[in-house]
């Protein structure tokens, strides 16, 4: 398989649809406390990797990466990402050590926020029917962005 981590700035929050993404972690844990079981070696989206998800979203089961979308996505500032820095400001810590991520070397979150980032990742589903208030916050912020901006995120949890 080609190395479509090589060479990009990858943003850890894709969904199925995006150009190039691929698949880094599955959801686990509980309902109200889920948790990244991560992928050793990413994994390409496929039709059968899609249909493993069914009936519910790809992005309510996988993590998955695609390059940064940078000035294309409306979580993007001009030099950093929005999404990090509330879930770094909003979501507590729920490990103690760095998660062992296949992304780590690319990953936008990392590099904005570092080991903090990935304390918190573990818990963070890309499309959640059953978000924490705190989650639900994020998403609201992130909504709101939406409209000042009267654009669509192409990537958000
Ligand atoms: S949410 Fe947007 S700005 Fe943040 S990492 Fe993903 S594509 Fe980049
Ligand atoms: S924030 Fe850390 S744990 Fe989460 S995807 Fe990025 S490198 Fe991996």
């Amino acid at each position: 398989m080609e190395d479509i981590t090589a060479k990009n700035t990858l943003c850890p929050s894709a969904r199925a649809e995006s150009e190039d993404s691929f698949v880094f972690g599955v959801i686990s844990g509980t309902e109200t406390a889920p948790r990244l079981a991560y992928l050793k070696q990413p994994l390409p989206v496929t039709d059968e990797l899609i249909a493993k998800a069914s009936p519910v979203t790809p992005t309510e089961v996988f993590r998955m990466a695609t390059p940064c979308a940078s000035n294309r996505c409306i979580n993007f500032d001009g030099k950093d990402c929005r999404l990090a820095k509330q879930i770094l400001e909003k979501l507590p810590a729920v490990v103690e050590e760095l998660p062992p991520c296949s992304i780590r070397r690319d990953c936008r979150w990392w590099m904005q926020g570092g080991k903090a980032a990935c304390l918190r990742c573990p818990q963070v589903i890309t499309d959640s029917y059953n978000p924490s208030e705190v989650t639900r916050d994020i998403a609201k912020d992130a909504a709101d962005m939406d409209q000042q901006e009267l654009g669509k995120p192409l990537y958000g949890f």
